[in-house]
């Protein structure tokens, strides 16, 4: 009986400190409402989870002395983590805290080789380890990623292959890594307006390659091996002679990726494909019509791609981001008409397909400090 105890009160004191990650800061009478305990049992669990620094009270707009009913409680604002969004060409990074802010946003360019970047991730880590204490690196990447090990799989546009991220640390830290589509994922699951009612969902991350990450009913699809949600590598031409880096022929990423729209519009100003894409995304909002025409194409082939995903899974929502996240309304509008010419009737007739809420920070890194809240409060409310 003491063990059911221990696991129902543990299972609340989770349950309000999720209601206040997803849905910012709360009074205790709206936690006992939504949740349905009493009031006493509230103010008992909430004030254990100060005592252990989980929760704090916040400024209430009407000034109430801290501590009185109708006073807001919110997460922490404890350092728990760096976080870091591995770009094909740029790395953001960030401090993230335990209420869900980020601070100390910045990046730098992307070296080659595994060894060179992670040289340059010690440095950053250890200038935040100078102002702040931290024991969590979290990391988005832009590949398959082994989620027991934080083993980088294979990062085909980066070249990395087998890359044991834990390796280029001395122990002292948490090494957490995921694909930057599963992190957007439980980005958008987690923190957007709408994750409430979001149970089957597929995030369209499209920067130089395509990746997606598919949330079904309520979880993040990692798969037997880590691999699934790659359907960057469907075939969607039989016939087509060009061929893929997984080896394939007919990848949808070869038709939907930036490369694709960057290559056809010819030459762009940027050093990079993303600083192209930006170039053309600017040409296209200026009415450069070749830049829109290109734009339209390119909104046809992830919308071929994405008829047949929600063929396959029947999602409520399709959110697209990565260097789309900005991309003007009309983009989104032609991406859901051709997903909506293609797609079985039944799996399109609730279907919404809209940009992701994250543009600045990015849904990787918000995703990335997510993953790394959650692993925190498994920790700390497991030992507490
Ligand atoms: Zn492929």
């Amino acid at each position: 009986m003491k063990q059911d105890h221990s696991s129902m009160k543990s299972w609340n004191r989770r349950t309000l400190v999720e209601l206040l990650l997803s849905n910012g800061p709360k009074t205790r009478t709206w936690l006992s409402k939504v949740t349905g305990l009493a009031p006493s049992a509230v103010t008992r669990l909430t004030r254990e989870l100060m005592d252990i620094g989980i929760l704090t009270f916040v400024q209430h707009e009407n000034k109430v002395e801290p501590g009185r009913k109708g006073e807001l409680l919110d997460l922490a604002q404890k350092p728990i983590a760096a976080v870091f969004d591995v770009g094909v060409t740029k790395t953001s990074f960030a401090l993230s805290f335990l209420n869900g802010k980020l601070d100390l946003i910045s990046h730098f360019a992307t070296p080659e080789t595994p060894e060179e970047f992670f040289k340059i991730v010690k440095e950053k880590v250890s200038e935040m380890r100078n102002l702040y204490d931290f024991n969590i690196l979290s990391f988005s990447i832009p590949g398959i990623v082994n989620m027991d090990s934080s083993t980088i799989i294979l990062a085909p546009n980066l070249g990395w292959y087998d890359v044991d991220i834990p390796s280029y640390f001395d122990g002292g830290y948490e090494i957490l890594a995921d694909n930057e589509a599963n992190l957007s994922m439980l980005a958008e699951a987690s923190y957007s307006p709408e994750s409430q009612n979001m149970t089957n969902a597929v995030f369209v991350i499209i920067r130089e390659g395509v990746g997606t990450g598919v949330l079904i009913d309520g979880k993040v699809l990692h798969g037997d091996t880590f691999s699934a949600g790659e359907f960057g590598h469907m075939t969607i031409s039989v016939n087509s002679e060009e061929t893929c880096h997984c080896g394939n022929t007919g990848c949808w990423e070869l038709f939907s990726s930036i490369k694709w729209a960057n290559n056809h519009y010819g030459e762009l100003d940027g050093e990079t494909q993303i600083d192209k894409f930006e170039t053309l995304l600017r040409l296209a909002k200026d009415g450069t019509q070749k830049a829109i025409d290109i734009l339209n194409a390119h909104a046809v082939n992830v919308g071929v791609g994405i008829a047949n995903i929600v063929n396959a899974i029947n999602p409520d929502v399709v959110i697209i981001g990565g260097a789309l996240s900005d991309a003007p309304e009309q983009y989104f509008k032609k991406v859901e008409e051709e997903t909506k010419k293609r797609a079985l009737r039944m799996a399109t007739s609730n279907l919404v397909i809209r940009p992701t809420t994250f543009k600045s920070p990015s849904s990787n890194l918000v995703g990335a400090s997510f993953f790394a809240i959650e692993r925190f409060l498994d920790e700390t409310l497991k030992s507490s």
